[in-house]
């Protein structure tokens, strides 16, 4: 069994940081310790709770991945109701917590006074991409951009690579939006990542990377709804042609992001939903509604994260910069970041497609089967089948135009309409507030998908998607903590 001690966390200023050591070495590991930052904003009167929140969050699903039983011993004790959540919420059922107590809220008042708003904020979970960017176009119009509040996460390998994502964020996309529309933006800086080994042990707590973290910012700007922004797709329920039922992104369905709003609201008394705007929409239509509707916001997304430098946008070379060429093209966005002629004649993207995907044979669909160089999945085919050859051939050379057409020939046979729509039956199990409103705005821009496609593909593999399904968070805490009670 691993003992995890916890110390007291150290809180100064807008800056928390804790601090375990454990009976053995974890290699998951390279430090004992993280720092969240909320910039700017005082956090030194904030309950312990919301503390405790944010490392059980973080911490259950990383010591999750040992195969061990692990017992976490705090320093105080924590309230079993909010162990419960996170245990549950990240099905970890090794882990045990010590000492536990039965309360079940905090007081109103505590809460009060750290409130610095009294009018509700809509947060938006904000990387900058072409997903969060259309959730904040979509709310801004709806609630008004001054109640909107732009939560920007600098996570790094190192506090090198900190810096330079958190100076490239400030200048390409942060401080341009600030001075264009005004709008409020909180960033939240950590060392969190730089505190794990492999990556597979950073991603695992999910969305709870935010959800669980960003409690400070709920309470002190009163947030009623948290956003965040993931395509419908990634939210596969299982695989073709057999009987196996695999919820894909399980902890950002909207079955966990309501358990998670209603044990946060039950405990903490806020009044906060989170909600997945981008649960109805490919990342493709998210990027059509920025090309139609808010233009004035898509000029400023940041999709390519290859580089350091924090003076350039875009490599030109990536799969992310690729698909802005190519989303550009299909929605008929006037880009003049990246010259499609040196694109399609000579970016080594191209160059690599190419040459990776030229003795490949074409599949039942006429189109070439994936290859990993390509990136990303059905858009790609569903782009190249749309994209007008003459769009591209007044922009080209005839090197870069024979290049488009042979990717054509090889990915543009078959049409993927449901790239393009609205889907409604997501959309429903979301439970928005104003949802007729951004309904309306959505469909505007996305037809209503009348029927699913038999199967998508994820990462290669057929997968399905049935809206009928339900994902229940398990209840395995109180088995669990019976069995497990520390002696
Ligand atoms: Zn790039």
């Amino acid at each position: 069994m691993i003992t995890v001690r916890v110390q007291w966390p150290e809180i100064k200023k807008d800056t928390v940081r804790f601090f375990w050591h454990t009976n053995k070495t974890v290699p998951l590991f390279r430090k004992n310790n993280f720092y969240f930052k909320y910039e700017g904003l005082n956090i030194e009167k904030m309950p312990i709770e919301v503390y405790w929140n944010a490392f059980l969050a973080l911490m259950i699903p990383v010591f999750n991945i040992c195969k061990e039983d692990v017992l976490f011993i705090f320093p105080h004790s924590i309230p079993s109701f909010m162990a419960e959540t996170w245990i549950n919420f990240h099905s970890a059922s090794n882990i045990t917590i010590s000492p536990l107590s039965d309360k079940s809220s905090i007081e109103l008042s505590t809460n009060h006074d750290n409130s610095t708003n009294v009018n509700s904020k809509v947060g938006v979970l904000f990387g900058g991409g072409k997903d969060s960017s259309c959730t904040f176009s979509i709310l801004s119009e709806v609630h008004g951009i001054e109640n909107i509040l732009l939560i920007s996460y600098v996570f790094g390998y190192d506090k090198y690579a900190t810096n330079k994502i958190d100076k490239r964020r400030e200048n390409m996309i942060l401080n341009p939006l600030k001075k264009d529309l005004n709008v409020k933006i909180q960033k939240i800086v950590s060392d969190f990542q730089s505190t794990l080994k492999d990556q597979s042990a950073f991603y695992s707590p999910h969305t709870a990377l935010f959800t669980g973290t960003v409690l400070p910012v709920i309470i002190k700007y009163n947030i009623s709804l948290l956003t965040h922004s993931n395509e419908f797709v990634n939210y596969s329920t299982g695989i073709y042609n057999s009987n196996i039922t695999r919820f894909n992104f399980r902890l950002s369905r909207p079955e966990y992001d309501n358990y998670l709003s209603a044990r946060i609201n039950s405990f903490f008394k806020t009044d906060v939903s989170i909600k997945n705007i981008s649960y109805s929409l490919s990342d493709l239509a998210s990027f059509k509604i920025l090309a139609q509707r808010y233009p004035h916001i898509l000029k400023h997304i940041m999709m390519c994260e290859t580089i350091e430098n924090p003076n350039i946008k875009w490599c030109k070379n990536c799969f992310k910069c690729a698909k802005y060429v190519f989303y550009s093209l299909y929605t008929g966005h006037e880009q003049h970041d990246i010259d499609i002629d040196y694109f399609f004649s000579k970016s080594s993207y191209i160059k690599d497609v190419l040459e990776s995907t030229k003795n490949l044979q074409p599949t039942e669909n006429g189109n070439y089967p994936f290859h990993p160089s390509i990136g990303y999945f059905e858009t790609f085919y569903h782009m190249m089948a749309s994209i007008n050859p003459e769009d591209v051939k007044k922009r080209t050379s005839q090197k870069g135009y024979r290049n488009f057409m042979i990717l054509k020939n090889r990915y543009g046979n078959k049409k993927f309409p449901v790239y393009d729509s609205f889907i409604e039956p997501a959309f429903k199990k979301l439970s928005l507030p104003f949802s007729k409103e951004i309904r309306k705005i959505i469909t505007t821009h996305c037809p209503e998908i009348e029927k699913l496609p038999e199967y998508f593909l994820l990462e290669g593999i057929k997968v399905t998607i049935d809206y009928n399904l339900n994902c229940h968070v398990p209840k395995i805490f109180n088995v669990n903590h019976e069995k497990k009670l520390p002696r």
